[in-house]
């Protein structure tokens, strides 16, 4: 399986996971189509499904169109029936989608919004994260709770250290210099951000990232870390507590 990154508006991505012996693909999350449809007619390959993970424009901005062209069928969240356009194929949290070589697991992660899912194709050690968890960073809360938030984030950290992360958008830059801000003596972000920018100055995306870079640099992952804990002056508050204000400081950032 072959993922291809499409970069689309102003500083999404959608992903194509292309199986190439069935010159099939799906794609995650079109914020438009015709960036999708040039790469798909360009290289001859059709698409069977799209895959949403939450209901945002700049998420499923493209179903309708593509759905049209390619007969592709829309997967989406129980939860966002009435929000998700045109969608097809009800997928509940936990359980296994699977249809042709493509099987992904739905996560069920609120706080972003309230019916945010990932997909996350465990075989191939791949997660698609949407607005969720970005590179450095995690998404807006505009629906759920910070604990809601704080438990979606505190699931990827049970995955193995390997998993790539496909995430909705190029924010990595700028997620780098808040996680800077309050933990400037972490090396290992220190040299995940050289990578940064050497992919940004060679017009490269940032992603995928990995849940082991994540968990030793993303300080929304860190909140339990003693020493970003003492930078906020919050020495003796817990992971939540250090994770919302972490939250409320890069609203304002
Ligand atoms: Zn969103
Ligand atoms: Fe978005």
């Amino acid at each position: 399986m072959k993922i291809e990154i499409i970069p689309c508006l102003k500083d999404n991505y959608s992903y194509l996971i292309i199986d190439e012996k069935n010159k099939k693909a799906c794609v995650v999350d079109p914020s438009e189509a015709k960036p999708i449809i040039n790469y798909l007619d360009k290289h001859n390959i059709q698409l069977t499904f799209i895959l949403n993970t939450h209901h945002h424009y700049d998420h499923v901005g493209g179903n309708s169109e593509l759905k049209k062209k390619y007969n592709a069928k829309v997967v989406g969240y129980i939860y966002d029936i009435k929000r998700i356009p045109n969608i097809d194929i009800i997928v509940k949290d936990g359980e296994i989608w699977e249809e042709n070589n493509f099987k992904a697991k739905i996560k069920h992660i609120p706080g972003h919004t309230l019916g945010h899912i990932c997909f996350h194709f465990f075989n191939e050690k791949n997660i698609f994260t949407g607005d969720t968890l970005f590179s450095l960073g995690c998404g807006k809360i505009f629906e759920g709770t910070y604990l809601q938030m704080h438990e979606s984030l505190n699931f990827f950290k049970s995955l193995p250290l390997e998993t790539k992360i496909y995430c909705g958008h190029e924010y990595t830059l700028k997620n780098s210099n808040f996680c800077l801000k309050y933990d400037p003596d972490n090396k290992n972000l220190k040299n995940k951000i050289i990578n940064i920018k050497k992919n940004i100055k060679n017009n490269l995306p940032t992603v995928p990232s990995t849940i082991k870079d994540e968990l030793e640099c993303n300080i929304f992952l860190r909140s339990s870390n003693h020493d970003i804990q003492s930078s906020l002056n919050f020495n003796n508050k817990n992971s939540l507590e250090t994770f919302s204000k972490l939250r409320d400081l890069k609203d304002d950032f």
